[in-house]
């Protein structure tokens, strides 16, 4: 028997593809060579270490590379020094089980599908997430004493198809009307007409021109039309000359939706085309929608209430460290699921019926918050559970996509956004008066000037649910965090949130007004490392499929995976890809609404033309 275990796959160091075996025990016994079943295994720890993985035991020789490996790929799990509690299959019923990795906008979204075209029963879904509440990137919380905060602030628009099917079955708080009535309701009372899209020089530029030449305007048409897998790995820089980069078509398109210089042309080509029916009117914001509150408060709060009333369930600070993956003859399954619950491990049992809905990646991994006084910490990707899980279920698996192409490269994808809360009115009240419109009205105010490119925001008050009326909320971000500001000669990655203020009020030309808004507010900034990483140059494969092929029941969804014609960094491709996932997996005759397709309207491809060439405005 020993000499078996040296000849084995172990001896040769495949640790993996060992571990692999040991999964597909039941179908290939006689092929395992090292892997033995457990009471063999038991016989021999004196002279081996013995694992027990998937119901099997590896035997590794003591001592050897091949051990020191294993421990260290599975030393979580197997650790004597941590409890290891099996979840065995128990059901409350017969029913199949699905849990869901993630507390974000796109696992909540799938469980709704789940329940309601699904005819799923809500007790029979888990939603299994890291942090201590729900709602992921669209998070907001805070007081008026400490400060609100909120990472984002979001944009919607009219063609939001998913989200508005979506919330279309979910009421709002106090039940008077669904959640997408409210939205469409708010809009019309409050449409966005910004008077102020920049600001330059201490003043407002009222609809500013695009400034575009005959070339970029070509370059624009050609990008429109030339299909994506041409594009590439190519950059938004491969595609323009350098005068594009300081248009104010692009200072408008880059603040408003966060792209870069360095960023994926095929990308920056779907949103093109997806937006192509808001070129005209863009410059203004035109059909920029919002919610009444931030987003946790209008969207997660009624979501979450909607899915407890139905009995979900939710397992709140879990991390999921891991799959166990067999391979049967319909493919790749989920065997179990490992979870970390503060100092306990956990095995999950998936059945055969069982599904499991991942969320790969996030924007807002690893972000963390300075305060008035403090700069904000830039962390990296093992400090969350999120890309060191999407690389352990890729590693020997193509079919579920790349995640290094997306996390490894923070200084390409990070920036900072910060939240002010302000006790005295002064700020709001030279804002009004300066751009001309009130809260809620005007949208992203972008400083072109700014070294850091930074904009602001002034929702309409009050913007959190509860909040004083003699208090005032703003949100704001800058894109290049690296370069000294031009007021505060620091890069804003080491500005504390005074100094973020202190540079927005230069921008503004306030200065007199410094020390009483500065003395009554709140600045917390908030870096987030990761949150350009879906922009980033990708490659065919970089993104797995929401059902990765040859799996049986298992999908992908939010921002990092492939779906035809939809754009990342939206709460719609999240929501997509959970309506995506969910007829899937369940295989029911029906589809998401498809993707508005604008470039096919001639009168928005003319409106577009003509707002591009300048036209008539
Ligand atoms: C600053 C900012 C501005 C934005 N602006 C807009 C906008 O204008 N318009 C728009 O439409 N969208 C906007 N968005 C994008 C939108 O908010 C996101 O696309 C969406 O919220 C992503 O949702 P998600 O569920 O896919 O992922 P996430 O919200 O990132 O959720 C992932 C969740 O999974 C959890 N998790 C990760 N790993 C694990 C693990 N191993 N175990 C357990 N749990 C785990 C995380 O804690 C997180 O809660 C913005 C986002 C930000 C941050």
């Amino acid at each position: 028997m020993p000499d078996a275990i040296g000849k084995g796959l172990v001896a040769r160091e495949e640790v993996d593809l060992a571990l692999k075996a040991c999964s597909d025990f039941r179908k290939h016994p006689c092929k395992l060579g090292p892997i033995l079943p457990s009471q063999v295994a038991d016989d021999l720890c004196n002279w081996v270490q013995c694992f027990p993985v998937h119901g099997a035991t590896i035997a590794l020789r003591r001592g050897s590379p091949s051990l020191r490996a294993a421990e260290h790929r599975h030393g979580e799990l197997h650790s004597t020094r941590r409890k290891c509690e099996v979840i065995p299959m128990t059901r409350p019923d017969s029913s199949s089980v699905t849990y869901l990795v993630g507390g974000g906008i796109a696992s909540l979204a799938a469980a709704v599908f789940l329940i309601r075209d699904g005819d799923i029963p809500g007790h029979t879904i888990t939603i299994i997430e890291e942090s201590s509440r729900i709602g992921g990137s669209l998070d907001a919380a805070g007081n008026p004493d400490d400060g609100y905060v909120m990472r984002g602030g979001r944009m919607i628009e009219s063609k939001y198809l998913c989200t508005y099917d979506l919330f279309s079955s979910i009421p709002t708080l106090d039940g008077s009307r669904t959640v997408t009535r409210e939205i469409f309701d708010w809009n019309e009372t409050m449409k966005t007409s910004s008077k102020s899209r920049l600001f330059r020089d201490g003043h407002r530029i009222d609809a500013p021109g695009f400034g575009l030449s005959e070339s970029h305007i070509l370059a624009i048409e050609r990008l429109g039309l030339e299909p994506e897998q041409l594009l590439g790995r190519s950059t938004i820089s491969d595609q323009f000359d350098p005068a594009f980069f300081q248009t104010d078509f692009w200072r408008m398109w880059c603040t408003t939706f966060a792209f870069q210089p360095w960023h994926s042309a095929a990308e920056f080509k779907r949103y093109l085309v997806r937006f192509a029916h808001m070129v005209s009117g863009f410059n203004a914001l035109h059909g920029i929608m919002r919610t009444v509150y931030n987003q946790y408060d209008s969207m997660v709060r009624p979501l979450q209430k909607w899915l407890e009333e139905r009995g979900v369930n939710f397992m709140l600070n879990a991390r999921v460290t891991d799959f166990a993956l067999i391979q049967g003859n319909e493919g790749f399954a989920v065997e179990r699921i490992l979870v970390e619950e503060g100092s306990c491990l956990k095995e999950i049992v998936i059945g055969d019926q069982d599904r499991v809905i991942v969320t790969l990646g996030s924007m807002t991994e690893a972000s963390s918050l300075g305060s008035m006084d403090s700069a904000p910490k830039l962390l990296g990707k093992s400090d969350g559970g999120s890309w060191t899980l999407w690389e352990k279920i890729a590693a020997g698996h193509a079919q579920f996509g790349r995640p290094s192409n997306f996390s490894n490269h923070i200084e390409q994808s990070k920036w900072i956004s910060f939240t002010t809360t302000l006790h005295d009115p002064t700020f709001f009240q030279l804002i009004r008066d300066l751009t001309g419109n009130v809260p809620g009205e005007g949208g992203l105010i972008t400083f072109p000037e700014s070294s850091w490119l930074v904009s602001i925001v002034l929702p309409h008050q009050p913007h959190f649910i509860g909040q004083p009326e003699d208090v005032q909320v703003l949100w704001g971000y800058g894109l290049f965090v690296d370069i000294p500001g031009n007021f505060v000669k620091k890069p804003m990655s080491v500005c504390t949130g005074r100094e973020i203020m202190a540079e927005i009020i230069g921008h503004l030309r306030i200065e007199a007004h410094a020390s009483r808004i500065l003395d009554a507010c709140t600045c917390i900034p908030c870096m987030m490392p990761f949150i350009t990483s879906q922009f980033l140059p990708r490659s065919k494969g970089d993104r797995p499929q929401v059902v990765p092929e040859g799996t049986k029941n298992l999908a992908f969804i939010g921002q990092y995976c492939e779906l035809p014609d939809d754009v990342v960094f939206t709460v719609e491709y999240s929501i997509r890809s959970a309506q995506t996932a969910v007829y899937s997996l369940l295989g029911l005759e029906r589809k998401p609404p498809a993707v508005y397709k604008g470039q096919y309207n001639p009168l928005v491809l003319l409106e577009a033309f003509l707002a591009l060439h300048e036209i008539g405005v």
